[in-house]
């Protein structure tokens, strides 16, 4: 085992997917937008991590 991985969701204990999304963030009125690798939560939409 070189990598741990996820394979549920802490919060929800829904499945996790390896994908990059875009995130809106608005910070002081400004709106960004990025993209984030990592594993996300298809049920809560929780980004886990890279
Ligand atoms: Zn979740």
């Amino acid at each position: 085992m070189n990598q741990q991985e996820l394979r549920s969701c802490p919060v929800c204990d829904g499945n996790l997917t390896q994908e990059v999304k875009l995130v809106g963030v608005e910070y002081k009125g400004v709106k960004f937008k990025y993209s984030q690798p990592g594993q996300w939560c298809t049920e809560c939409g929780r980004f886990l991590k890279s």
